[in-house]
């Protein structure tokens, strides 16, 4: 199975329109009264930057008035007074938070980053405020003292002890001086974490390459040079067309571009952004968020941060971490080094008289595939119209779980670009919305993820549907063509619908789910492995212009072509998962040159000068947020979905049991379970990392 360990940020925000509206509700919050909308999703066309800062207040002391509620029960604490009354609190903080931090993400702008620099440490304090409540925390406590006695099913007892540990884990058990140090901190950090994504926006957003010269466009493909004239023509260029550090845009001119000096000038701004010693430098700052969190892992008694943060997760240890990355990354460096060597070949064999550089891997990478394999990306382009594909995802979840897929016209939608598609399962009853919004524009940031305006539950007695918000940066359509995606797209489709199958496919009561990135990426990952295969490739992989099936000498080369430039994408990847971890196993705050740290960091694991590591410091937005200490998280959930997946090669593509028990162990009750717990109960033994190695071409 072909496999790009793909760069996705998964988590669990969402997008809005954000257009006020002078109708008869006109000056109501809508985040204050019943929404009257299909389904109950969010009224996007209703909601305005202005409502946002008073719903989170608003939200914030519904949830304290909750919470006080809870503490000044006259009644001894029980799991319904204590955990269930503390799992329903803060419904409205929840619901503006989704709503809001989608926005941030996909449909951002002065306001909305205004806002969200106001509210992150008051959002932050407010949830310490929570952390550290003392009274609450000792009628947990008690609950949890009690556990062995409760008769608490899975659930329960999984929701019991994840909320004690969280407590603990956030402080309770600290004495008043270092709880107060630890607010600080929790302050300090909420902070720089946004002016990082602010600043890596503006230089993303900051750099435009301009040809001028129709020379210059030499080796694009037609499709490619129609695109970057369009950019032009929005920016009010003429004649002239226009390249970002955007993938979509960047990519494919390392790819194709013959011109050596103006690939080197995209890479570089791309390697460069928030490294330039200006005003959107991001150094100081990772090494701030860096240093702040030695300090609270030492705080909490954990002797680095990775420890504090791993312990939760299937991982368990940096060891553990280390051992799978390090296993990986001897095995993959040889095979890019064996690469560099076949490019510098054809680089000689051409006169080229230079040695491959980092902005020429795409371009000798993409001549030794054709060399090697006859595969081109134009050529496959053509039957990956981008709904086609949308289809086969829709084929895939509906083979595995019966699901079906209708498009909903007329519903309010995080943004007009988005299309919103109502999921039935097999017995025709109702089983999700999903709005999926397929590509870039300035307001979005990079990337592709999923998340969640409604996260399944049944914590209020009733069944509360989810609803999906899958967000991605695909190839624009042209004036001449509609959305080709590329290999690589059409694998990223399938894996966010993976995200969002888990959310959509979720069967539990409460609302206080935890996830690791070390597990989640399972589901994901998975559903990439259907993308390629190719009884699925005849199915959707259809001609945009003949409605052809893509033929079998295609498949055959997509098949052939499987471990074409592994060692690349891994050692690119696991160098960015072994930075995270670098900086996540430091045992003491120290003055931190970012750029130094990680320039000897990288020679001293022998990282090759032709390759740089897929994140640098400065742009690794990732380990700013949730996936700290949590990178290696598609590594470790790539040794899972490969072997999850030989579960299906060992009956069938399909086999409806296997299905039904990935479905019952694993994406029904994510997040209410033990990791392992869910995985043996699927596969029936630990993972193993065979199947990985086999499918990478690494054994
Ligand atoms: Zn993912």
């Amino acid at each position: 199975m072909r496999k790009a360990l793909l760069l996705i940020a998964c988590i669990l925000i969402v997008g809005c329109g954000g257009q006020g509206t002078d109708g008869p509700d006109a000056g109501v919050n809508p985040f204050f009264v019943a929404y009257d909308t299909p389904f109950n999703v969010q009224p996007f066309d209703r909601i305005d930057e202005d409502h946002f800062v008073p719903a989170f207040e608003e939200g914030m002391a519904l949830q304290n008035a909750e919470i006080e509620a809870i503490v000044d029960n006259p009644e001894a604490p029980t799991f319904e007074n204590t955990m269930v009354a503390l799992d329903r609190s803060g419904e409205l903080l929840g619901e503006v938070s989704r709503v809001f931090f989608a926005l941030s993400g996909s449909n951002t702008n002065d306001e909305i980053q205004e806002i969200q620099k106001q509210m992150s440490p008051r959002l932050s304090a407010h949830r310490d405020e929570i952390q550290l409540n003392p009274e609450l925390f000792a009628r947990v406590g008690a609950v949890y003292e009690q556990r062995a006695d409760l008769d608490l099913d899975r659930e329960q007892l999984f929701l019991l002890e994840n909320l004690y540990e969280r407590y603990v884990r956030n402080g309770a058990l600290l004495g008043d001086e270092d709880q107060t140090r630890l607010k600080e901190i929790n302050q300090r950090l909420s902070e720089p974490r946004v002016e990082f994504g602010r600043n890596l926006l503006a230089e993303t957003n900051g750099f435009k390459l301009v040809v001028e010269d129709e020379g210059d466009l030499a080796g694009l493909p037609s499709a490619v040079v129609e695109t970057a004239a369009a950019t032009a023509s929005r920016e009010g260029l003429e004649n002239s067309w226009v390249f970002t550090t955007h993938k979509p845009s960047m990519l494919p001119f390392l790819t194709y571009a013959e011109n050596r000096d103006l690939r080197e000038q995209l890479y570089t701004a791309y390697t460069v952004r928030g490294n330039q010693d200006n005003e959107f430098d991001n150094k100081a700052i990772m090494a701030e968020i860096v240093n702040l969190r030695v300090e609270k892992a030492r705080l909490l008694g954990y002797e680095t941060f990775a420890h504090y943060t791993l312990e939760t997760r299937m991982a368990e240890t940096p060891d553990k971490v280390y051992e799978l990355l390090d296993r990986l990354w001897d095995a993959s460096l040889p095979v890019a080094k064996r690469d560099v060597v076949e490019m510098q070949a054809i680089i000689d064999s051409e006169g080229g008289g230079f040695e491959l550089a980092t902005w020429d891997w795409w371009f000798y990478a993409e001549k030794l595939r054709k060399a090697k394999y006859d595969l081109d990306d134009t050529e496959l382009r053509p039957y990956f119209e981008r709904n086609n594909v949308r289809d086969g995802v829709f084929y895939v979840a509906n083979q595995l779980y019966g699901l079906t897929f209708e498009e909903l016209e007329g519903m309010p939608k995080p943004h007009p670009d988005a299309q919103v598609f109502q999921v039935f399962e097999a017995d025709g009853e109702h089983a999700a919305v999903i709005y999926m919004d397929y590509h870039p524009r300035e307001s979005k940031r990079g990337g592709a993820w999923c998340g969640r305006f409604r996260s399944q539950n049944r914590a209020g007695g009733v069944e509360v549907d989810p609803v999906i918000n899958l967000v991605c940066n695909f190839t624009t359509a042209t004036e001449e063509t509609p959305a080709l995606l590329s290999l690589d797209e059409v694998e990223t489709l399938f894996h966010e619908f993976g995200h969002a199958l888990d959310g959509m496919l979720a069967n539990v009561t409460y609302r206080t789910g935890v996830r690791s990135p070390d597990f989640s990426e399972l589901p994901s990952q998975i559903m990439e492995h259907w993308a390629m295969a190719p009884e699925v490739l005849k199915v959707y992989a259809r001609h945009y212009q003949t409605g052809e099936p893509i033929p079998d000498a295609l498949i055959a080369k997509i098949k052939n072509s499987s471990f074409f430039n592994q060692g690349f994408m891994q050692v690119e990847y696991l160098a960015a998962s072994l930075l995270d971890m670098e900086y996540h196993t430091l045992s003491e705050p120290r003055e931190l040159d970012t750029d130094l740290f990680e320039t000897a960091y990288f020679a001293e694991i022998g990282l090759i000068p032709e390759i740089i590591s897929r994140y640098r410091t400065t742009y690794f937005s990732h380990i700013t947020g949730n996936y700290a200490a949590g990178y290696y998280g598609y590594t470790w959930s790539g040794v899972l979905d490969h072997d999850a997946f030989a579960a299906f090669e060992e009956t069938s593509l399909f086999d409806q049991e296997t299905a039904q028990r990935f479905r019952t162990e694993i994406l029904e009750v994510n997040g209410t379970a033990d990791y392992m717990d869910m995985w043996t109960n699927f596969r029936g033994r630990e993972p193993e990392i065979e199947p990985l190695l086999r499918n990478l071409g690494l054994q």
